[in-house]
């Protein structure tokens, strides 16, 4: 069994990958990673040896002073041609507009794409590569998400959140001195992204033992260690310690990669990022722009630690999760459906005709696997999550967000959250557990209370 957790990143990247026991290919098309302090100054060797010409340097007005200004002069002096274009608006948005200022300004002499930036420097620059052919090096400014060495964009189509397949970077350069000096709220935010596998890897192992979906425990492994490296560094990430940058962005990297192993986003996304994914999409909705994604990632791994914690002194009854599901009504849950996600809902509606998360029938075959492995489920729990005292040290010690009215989300927001968050996708997560329990509204008060009462101390 390959055991990537011990791996070094050249061992991870080998061109010929790896046959895994769990019966899956696991391999990405990221081919060096080049992470350190002042690396920057080995891109002239880099690019040689990579046989790039003339690279397409694209940026924005602040990774530009980041990292653009003194790359560029790093290439005058080792007399490397290149273009560039910097986006002159405040903030780029990944949409249709921003593909298209970095495809119109494409100079075509050039041969590679160089990414200098973060999220949505990269995720613009995916997409031109994938619609250019074009090979992508990123020179990373913020630790700020694990999406780096990802095959995907999110992107913005049609005023909508989308994840596009796009391409994943031939090399990362990920200099820690530049990263260091990031704004501390997109340090805060990779953080919340990593540790939000806790909770991933969790409702991963659970949906393997209730509907047999894959799941390769090697892959899980590579994300536990992806954790420890980034937790373990906290006290020197806080202080902006280079070194225990490096530790974050390689948690971040390991991460992003353990979902281009897996070809599913599984290993790196449950609940947690459910939360976020609807308090983005409300925020769309409502025509405002949402924090950023491991932020809102964070607080939403906490709310998960809180219903988990629940669940370990839970004893299931079937009677109540029979009679709960029975209850179940198709018209009005069209009609909430509707109230909350006014711009999706026929989508959704058509997902829930297809995959029947609601039927009564599925429902009571899953509740009987649910019912016979449960001590099973509650070993999962009991091995994948931290205290969430434990956590919350963590949290502090980087000034990490903990409660969703610090991030503007209110208690009605946050309670929509949990129930829509079953209704998105159909992944299996620890909310549709709570539905198939029949426990979902005894959770959603609880933890309301809790989040209630943290909210009111926190302010005292
Ligand atoms: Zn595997
Ligand atoms: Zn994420």
């Amino acid at each position: 069994m390959p055991d990537f957790a011990h791996m070094t990143f050249d061992e991870l990247l080998r061109p010929e990958g790896y046959q895994c026991s769990c019966g899956r290919f696991h391999g990405c098309t990221l081919r060096k990673l080049l992470i350190g302090r002042g690396v920057i100054r080995q891109l002239p060797g880099l690019l040689k040896e990579a046989g790039i010409r003339r690279p397409y340097l694209v940026m924005d007005r602040n990774t530009k002073k980041a990292a653009g200004d003194q790359i560029k002069s790093i290439l005058d002096e080792a007399g490397i041609p290149y273009g560039e274009y910097c986006f002159p608006q405040e903030r780029v948005e990944p949409d249709e507009f921003a593909v298209g200022q970095v495809t119109m300004n494409l100079p075509t002499e050039c041969d590679w794409v160089m990414a200098i930036g973060g999220g949505s420097i990269n995720d613009v620059c995916k997409m031109l590569c994938r619609a250019s052919g074009m090979k992508l090096i990123t020179c990373g400014t913020a630790p700020s998400m694990d999406g780096y060495a990802s095959n995907s964009s999110s992107m913005i189509r049609a005023g909508v959140k989308v994840t596009i397949y796009s391409v994943c970077p031939t090399i990362i350069v990920a200099d820690t001195e530049i990263m260091a000096q990031a704004p501390m709220r997109m340090l805060q935010s990779g953080m919340g992204d990593v540790v939000a596998k806790y909770i991933s890897v969790c409702d991963w192992r659970i949906s393997h033992v209730i509907n047999g979906e894959y799941y390769c425990e090697d892959i899980a492994q590579m994300m536990r260690t992806a954790v420890k490296k980034c937790v373990d560094s906290a006290e020197g990430y806080a202080k902006r310690d280079p070194d225990a940058v490096q530790a974050v962005v390689e948690g971040l990297i390991l991460s992003g990669m353990g979902m281009a192993y897996a070809q599913v986003s599984r290993p790196a996304s449950g609940l947690e990022h459910y939360f976020s994914h609807i308090w983005e999409m409300r925020a769309f909705d409502a025509g405002k722009r949402p924090d950023f994604h491991g932020i809102q990632v964070g607080v939403g791994t906490l709310l998960v630690l809180r219903l988990y914690e629940k669940l370990r002194s839970e004893k299931p009854d079937r009677q109540k999760a029979l009679a709960h599901a029975a209850a179940f009504d198709f018209d009005e849950w069209c009609g909430w459906m509707k109230k909350i996600f006014p711009n999706s809902c026929d989508e959704l509606i058509a997902l829930e005709k297809q995959v029947k998360k609601h039927d009564p029938a599925l429902h009571a075959r899953r509740l009987e696997t649910i019912l016979e492995h449960w001590d099973e489920i509650m070993k999962i729990v009991d091995d994948e999550l931290p205290a969430r005292e434990d956590l919350e040290k963590v949290y502090r010690t980087i000034g990490e967000p903990m409660l969703p009215d610090e991030i503007g989300i209110s208690l009605q927001e946050t309670r929509e959250a949990l129930y829509a968050s079953q209704e998105i996708r159909d992944k299996y997560i620890c909310s549709r557990l709570l539905w198939d329990l029949g426990l979902i509204d005894e959770y959603a008060d609880y933890l309301i209370d809790g989040v209630e009462k943290a909210e009111a101390e926190a302010k005292a």
